[in-house]
């Protein structure tokens, strides 16, 4: 069972059923990640749709919805009879990365699976939502004002643990999991059927799927092809099933018929999509938390930690290729908070929504209405909490991004569950063995021993300047902290995975009693960590308990509407092809063109390096009449809408109003970063590789005949 957000807010029957009159009578057709239960809150006539709601979602026959997988933290979707997916090539890029080598160096080269049996195995997974229901009066079963958080939290817990399981009898063969769609008030359950066999067919080259790199990243105007294909295999029966060799290809229910005309400006597009997460319903403060605290703090360090990684890698290929899929995604969120950064300064979000809800408070008090008192205990609440913000987020940088320690306070916490005493009977010795290794599995990860090494001394060091009162009480004694740690690593057993497993399996009390000065420095933290840990889940709690305050209040008095934020399920959003005239590269035009990709590449910026196959290729005049644009008779490459998406959009298909293919989502124009916050359509864009240059590339770069028939593509 997995549930996105905490657990929150109270719950309200008669407040329920006014929410529930007020998004049937207040939506607008611009904004909103639509749940597939608010599908018939879209007027899709209007909005210049030629198909209905039940061809995008219908349990009871075959839609579009069928197409699509979540695909890791990524969609996709199935583009032919024999489970062929399409998503992005930045969603497979760590795939790629692992089955290359300085040989076989398919990140750089790209790589084709000319037949089935050339296709590599990757660990993705991919799932399909096959149903959903609602289930927010089963899981609110019990809930009564006023209710202790932490016993509300533990009854909702235990009603969606015991709906999962009934669930899950009744259909072993899939997935159940429940999410909360609106604070405190609606849950929904989804059943999904996991493939987990998942294989790489097609990806184009680094300087076509990457081709802009970190400089065109979160940026429009951009021209690249960051497409990739992988397949899905089931077991001979056709269930789910592992990797094995003779697994077959999955037969979806429905696959996406593509369109090779593309679209033209103003055309209606629409997305379906596993939006990761957004925070639209937070108080304002949230925004400031964001603002003064994470977003600067998290943009620093991951930039640090990134410089880190190219200087080690710099001479060394296997090296940087094996933090090569780190190093972008840091990246990506680096560029993803500073474009936040600048649009909460562009458009003064932070004070615009501090107005709002003093606005509302104002209307509340001369309402004289008794429950306005929410206000101030969230804002003590926030007091408390960006008091330490700067040494709690430094904190929580001490449990993952380090991985001998984060392996080393995986053991604190099991030997702290799991005494060790002389009794211990060989039996729950060897039980342990099995539940340690498990536990280290999932966190233990080195990629690179000396990076591994920098990171916990630049940790230390920060740690030791914050102001004395925030200081770490177990780094206190660590004077020079690059000293310690080099000493510490050079006798350590946990800068090696295998030694610390080996340990485990052959001498386990040895991990309970050692000198190793990594593992006592574990010892030390654990417990600070867990108070952290602990005072925050409470403050999140409290918090909680008031968030619901805060939105019936909005309902009551400001009007506001309320479309579920995105919690990784599936949505539905739509919108109109148009330019983009705000922001840092204002670009009126929705299209990028190949000949503009010549004047990036005429520039010493290497994020706009061609390799030249890659360059022989966009030079290539002879090209099937389809896939040109027959305004400009030249190669669309990407092209922009104003729908509204986030992270996990990535890899979803953008149709036209008939449902078929003619784009792959891929990233947002910078200011469209605050989408996460606020959606508008003056600043709010997302970006598509155009399908029309997956297809050049494929056609013309690998004569990939055998896929572009297989998805039923004639040019
Ligand atoms: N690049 C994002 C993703 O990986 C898409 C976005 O945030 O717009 O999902």
């Amino acid at each position: 069972m997995r549930y996105f957000h905490s657990i929150r807010h109270r719950y309200y029957l008669p407040f329920a059923a006014l929410l529930f009159c007020f998004v049937l009578s207040s939506h607008k057709t611009d904004e909103g990640m639509f749940p597939l239960s608010h599908l018939k809150d879209v007027d899709f006539k209007a909005a210049g749709f030629q198909i209905t709601q039940k061809d995008i979602y219908n349990p009871n026959g075959i839609a579009l919805t069928d197409a699509l997988v979540r695909l890791g933290g990524c969609t996709g979707s199935f583009v032919s009879p024999e489970g062929l997916i399409i998503t992005n090539h930045h969603c497979v890029f760590g795939s790629v990365a692992g089955v290359s080598s300085k040989e076989n160096d398919y990140l750089e080269n790209g790589f084709y699976a000319s037949d089935k049996t050339k296709e590599l195995r990757i660990g993705l997974t991919c799932k399909i939502t096959k149903s959903y229901e609602d289930v927010s009066i089963k899981v609110l079963d019990g809930i009564n004002l006023p209710m202790d958080p932490v016993r509300k939290k533990e009854l909702i817990n235990r009603n969606i643990t015991a709906l999962v399981k009934t669930e899950q009898e009744k259909h072993p063969g899939l997935t159940i999991e429940v999410s909360e769609m609106l604070v405190g008030y609606s849950y929904t359950l989804f059943r999904y059927q996991t493939l987990k066999d998942v294989r790489l067919v097609y990806v184009p080259p680094r300087t076509i799927g990457e081709f802009g790199g970190e400089t065109d990243n979160w940026e429009w105007p951009k021209h690249t092809g960051d497409f990739s294909f992988v397949r899905a295999y089931v077991g001979k029966d056709g269930q789910p099933a592992e990797y094995r060799p003779d697994n077959v290809p999955f037969s979806p229910k429905k696959h996406l018929v593509i369109n090779p005309k593309g679209t033209r400006e103003k055309d209606l597009v629409f997305i379906l999509g596993y939006p990761g997460a957004t925070y639209r319903h937070e108080p304002a403060q949230f925004i400031r938390y964001q603002q003064e605290y994470v977003l600067p703090f998290i943009s620093e360090w991951y930039g640090w930690r990134m410089q880190r990684m190219e200087e080690l890698g710099k001479n060394d290929r296997d090296r940087y290729l094996r933090m090569a899929g780190t190093i972008k995604s840091l990246a990506n969120v680096k560029k993803n908070f500073e474009g936040k950064m600048y649009g909460l300064t562009q458009t003064g979000l932070l004070e615009i929504k501090t107005r709002e809800q003093e606005e509302l408070q104002q209307k509340m008090k001369l309402a004289a209405d008794p429950r306005a008192g929410f206000f101030r205990v969230i804002d003590s609440l926030y007091n408390i909490r960006l008091a330490s913000a700067k040494r709690d987020l430094l904190i929580s940088r001490f449990n993952g991004d380090c991985g001998a320690l984060a392996a080393a306070l995986t053991v604190s916490s099991f030997k702290k569950t799991h005494p060790l005493v002389s009794n211990t009977s060989p039996a729950t010795i060897e039980q342990w063995k099995k539940e340690l290794k498990e536990g280290l599995k999932a966190r233990y990860k080195i990629i690179d021993q000396e990076l591994d090494k920098d990171i916990l001394a630049e940790l230390i060091k920060r740690a030791n300047n914050l102001p004395k009162k925030q200081r770490i009480k177990a780094l206190r004694k660590i004077r020079n902290a690059d000293k310690w740690v080099n000493t510490a690593y050079d006798k350590s057993f946990l800068d090696e995975p295998a030694l610390l497993f080996k340990l485990v399996d052959s001498a386990f009390h040895q991990v309970y009693y050692n000198n190793d000065k990594i593992q006592q420095l574990a010892d030390k933290l654990h417990p600070e960590l867990v108070k952290l840990g602990e005072h925050q889940t409470a403050m999140t709690d409290k918090l909680n308990e008031q968030l619901p305050l805060l939105l019936e209040a909005k309902m009551k008095y400001a009007n506001k509407k309320f479309i579920p934020d995105a919690n990784a399920t599936l949505r539905f959003t739509y919108g109109y092809i148009t330019g983009y005239k705000e922001g840092l590269n204002p670009h009126p035009a929705p299209f990028t063109y190949r000949n503009e990709i010549f004047a990036k590449n005429a520039t010493d910026n290497a994020d706009y390096r061609l390799s030249p196959p890659v360059k022989e290729l966009l030079k290539k005049d002879q090209i099937a009449k389809d896939l040109l644009d027959p305004d400009t008779n030249d190669l669309v490459l990407c092209m922009l809408y104003n729908l509204d998406t986030t992270g996990g959009n990535s890899g979803s298909p953008v149709m036209d109003a008939y449902g078929n293919l003619v784009g792959v989502n891929f990233d947002r124009a910078y200011t469209a970063t605050l989408n996460d916050y606020s959606w508008n359509t003056d600043y709010s864009r997302s970006i598509a590789v155009d399908i029309r240059y997956v297809l050049f590339t494929m056609k013309y770069l690998n004569q990939a005949d055998n896929l572009l028939n297989e998805m039923g593509v004639k040019i």
